[in-house]
This record gives C-alpha cells, structure tokens and sequence, in this order.
C-alpha cells in the first residue's frame, strides 16, 4: 500500500477517535462513541498491517491470537465489580508495550538523536506506567494495603532515582545499541520510578493516580509512535494522553487539592484522624419503610459498595416505586465514588436510570435542607463530614456530598467498616442518621418489597 494511502487510512481513523471521544463525554451516546472508536482502531490496525515495512506477519499472528484468547477469557471471567483493577492493567499493559515498541526501534537502526531522545522517553514513561499500574492494581483489588507507604529518606531515594534516570539516558544517547547497559539500568530504574511513584499515595487520592497513569500511557505510545515514525500512534497517544490530563485535573478538583499535593504530600507526616464515637442507631427494613413512604424527596447516594452488592437494578426499582408515590426522586454523584472515574455513572446507566434524574455533587449539596431523606448506598468516603471538620483527618478538604444536612439519612452498608481511605465515618453516629445493616442489594430489596406488599 503506498504511504499516501496508509496516511488517508490513518486520517480517518483519527477522525473516528476523535468522534468517538467526544461522544463518550455524554451517557446518552457513549456507547456509540465506544463503538467509533473500536472501528477507528481496526482500521488503524488494517492499514498499519498493510504497511509495506512489516517484516513478519507470522510473528504478529502469534500475537494477535495470544491477545485474543487472553481478551476473550478475561472479557468472560473478570466480574463487573473487579472492573477497576481491569482498567488500571489495561494502562499497565499500554505502558509496557511501548517500552517494548520503543526497545524494538533501536533494531531498526534508528541512530538520530531524536530518535534516541524518543526511544529513551518511550522507556521511561512505558515503564513507569506499566510498574505504576501494577501497584494501583494491588491497591485496588486490596491483594496490598491502599494506604500512602511512606518511609524516611523517601524524597532521598526518589531524587537519586531520577538523577540514575537522566544519568543513563544519557550515556544511553551517547553511545546506542541493543545490548547497551545503559539502556538496562534505564529500564529497571523506569520501573523501580514507577513503584516509588504510587506507594506514597495513600486512600482517597488513588483516582487522580488512576487518571495520571492513563494520560501516561498515551504519552508513552505517543514517544513510542515518534521512535518508529507512525502517526497514528502519535495522534491516539496524544489524544489518551490529553484526555487523562483533563480527567486528572477533574480528579483534583473533586478532591480540592492541587496535583502537586497529591503526588508529593504522602511524603509528609501521615495524619490520624480524631477518633469517633457515640451512638449507632440501627434501623430495620420496615420501619425505613414508613419512614420512606411518607417523604416528599428522596435522594439516592451511591458508592463503591452499590457496585460490589450489584444492587443498581433494585435501586432504580425503589426510585419508581418512590415516584409513584409522589416523591421527587433523584440520584447524587459524587465525582470519586466507586473505583474509577465515572463509575457510578456506568452503573445507573446499565439499569436504565434517566440521565435527568441524576445531580452532581455542586448541584445537590445546596438542595440538601429540603431533602426528607438521604439513602446511602454503600458509600463511605464520599459523604463523610470529617472531610468537612476534622482537620486531622487525612481526608480533610474532599468535597464530600452533605447527606448530614438531610432531614434523615439511611445509611446501608454491612457493618461499621471504614471507606477506601482507611478513614472511621462520623456520618454513622449522627443524630439523624440510620444504619441499615446489610448487603445492599438485599436491604433495597426488602424496602421494594415493603412498598409492594
Ligand atoms: P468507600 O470505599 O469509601 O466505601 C464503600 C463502602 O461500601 C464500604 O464502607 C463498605 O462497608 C460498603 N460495602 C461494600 N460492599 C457492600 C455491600 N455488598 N453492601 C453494602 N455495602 C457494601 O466508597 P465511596 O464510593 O464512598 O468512595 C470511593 C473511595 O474510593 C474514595 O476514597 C475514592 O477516593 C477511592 N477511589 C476512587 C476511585 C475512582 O476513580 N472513583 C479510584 C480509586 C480509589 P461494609 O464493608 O461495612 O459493607
């Protein structure tokens, strides 16, 4: 296929991503978007194929069938609630593939310096994201702890891992092969960067690292495009790199903090929160039941515990059976509830829940004096006032969702257990506040239960 060919083919598959990132930014068109974008992909992947330069089609059968099968199993086995830590592989393995794409130029005999200075960066950034990855993926299936590990002299140890990097890409430039030692110490140091990276980085603030690494991941096929000359690797990775730029600016927003501050406070002295205590008051699924029955606004507040009881489907049943009894029913997102970005979202979406009843965080906090009750549906992190008061508290500045303010907040969880963030809830003690006990699927579904009998 002749080069102006393959780059028209490449022009239109970045149409199509383009096209396809702007519809996923709306609920009501995403999955069209996705579907864009999964085209765009296949033809990108035709016509690179078709690319007179390739040199071995047995080799990339090989691994296309390897990939597939590994896709396939996974797309069967991995369950909805591990998705997140589906996510964060998925940017591992970007990351490490364009470390491995970027090794691979120097075959070519790529000896310019730009093209070294590209290989180096592909490693670099590949590597980090890749290792990175790996350690968010621990936090999040919680096989290590999600708390920020810390250590003294740990600014030391980082700062001397950064000089080794710069050091050996360096004389890696200097001096390029395959089997350059250099180009080694380069690797390993990129992955060791990339563990000391996200271990500081405890709890509530893993979402902006979740979003980082996937803006790093574009970065890194973008280097990696740039080292073996191919646009569209330049032009996808720069659009996933941009693109987790703004989600990671979204992240600090939702927490308040500046990216900074994430990426370096863990360094600082870890925080303990104020200790809380008084009394719980639990409250059955019968008596939650008057108390729903008689009230004029319902707000719904979902978090990480919904996704894990699978309880969306039930959820959206009670809110119709709410409306039908004359309350005003809607549904309060917080923008780090769940695992990943938008999570909730993707939940409420799957069980058919209207868009408009849906209110962001800045749009329902200054409702919430008028609301008759607030039911929490395995959220923790998200709606705990000691973001608001506690000074000590490591969570202290998030913007949280004030279901305190509500004239009554049920609380369903299964037991007094702390959020992601390791952080004890004050919520549960509040004078207007009721525990309902249990796996929240089946709590939702004795309340619809109630309603119908
Ligand atoms: P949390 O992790 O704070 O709390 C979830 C709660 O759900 C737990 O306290 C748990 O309590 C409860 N739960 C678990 N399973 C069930 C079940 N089957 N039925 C009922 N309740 C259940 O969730 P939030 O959504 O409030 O907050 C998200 C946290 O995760 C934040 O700290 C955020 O920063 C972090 N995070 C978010 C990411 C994102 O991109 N959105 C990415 C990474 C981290 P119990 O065990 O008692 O049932």
């Amino acid at each position: 296929m002749s080069l102006e060919l393959i780059n028209v083919g490449y022009i239109v598959a970045a149409v199509l991503f383009i096209f396809g990132l702007k519809m996923l930014g709306s609920p009501a068109t995403a999955v069209r978007g996705n579907w864009l974008s999964a085209w765009a992909m296949l033809i990108a992947v035709v016509v690179t194929l078709l690319d007179k330069s390739i040199v071995s089609y047995e080799w990339i059968i090989v691994g296309v069938l390897i990939g597939t099968v590994i896709g396939a199993v996974a797309a069967q086995k991995v369950q909805m609630t591990a998705m997140p830590e589906m996510v964060a592989l998925f940017n591992g393995s970007g990351g490490l593939s364009s470390l491995l794409v970027g090794w691979a130029a120097l075959h070519d005999g790529g000896d310019s310096l730009f093209i070294l200075i590209t290989v180096a960066l592909s490693i670099l950034i590949g590597g980090m994201t890749f290792s990175g990855s790996l350690i968010a993926y621990g936090k999040l299936a919680e096989v290590m702890t999600s708390r920020a590990i810390v250590f003294s002299a740990q600014r030391l140890v980082n700062a001397l891992i950064l000089v080794g990097i710069v050091v050996s890409a360096v004389l890696f430039c200097m001096d390029p092969a395959t089997d350059s030692i250099w180009l080694y110490v380069l690797v390993g140091l990129s992955l060791l960067f990339g563990v000391m990276a996200v271990i500081p980085i405890g709890g509530a603030d893993m979402p902006v690292v979740i979003s980082l690494l996937n803006s790093y991941s574009g970065l890194a096929a973008c280097a990696a495009g740039f080292a073996i000359n191919n646009n569209i690797l330049i032009v996808a990775g720069s659009l996933v790199g941009a693109a987790g730029i703004i989600l990671t600016n979204i992240m600090c927003k939702a927490m308040n903090r500046s990216l900074a501050n994430v990426l370096f406070s863990g360094f600082g002295a870890v925080k303990t929160a104020t200790k809380v205590e008084g009394e719980v008051k639990p409250i059955t699924a019968e008596d939650a039941f008057l108390i729903l029955e008689s009230a004029a606004s319902v707000t719904f507040v979902p978090g990480y515990g919904m996704a894990v009881a699978q309880a969306q489907h039930v959820v959206r049943e009670l809110g119709e059976l709410l409306e039908a009894n004359g309350a005003e029913v809607t549904y309060a997102i917080h923008p780090v509830a769940g695992r990943m970005p938008g999570h909730m979202n993707v939940l409420l979406a799957e069980a058919n829940v209207p868009y408009d009843q849906l209110v962001e965080m800045d749009d329902i906090n200054p409702r919430m004096n008028n609301i008759d009750v607030a039911v929490v549906i395995g959220a923790n992190d998200v709606v705990n006032p000691a973001a608001r008061n506690d000074e000590n508290s490591p969570i202290y500045g998030m913007p949280i969702i004030n279901v305190d303010h509500a004239r009554t907040v049920f609380v369903l969880k299964r037991s007094m257990a702390s959020g992601f963030s390791g952080v004890d809830n004050p919520l549960f003690f509040g004078e207007n506040t009721r525990m309902l006990f249990g796996d929240a699927k089946q709590s939702i579904a004795n309340l619809v239960a109630e309603f119908k009998s």
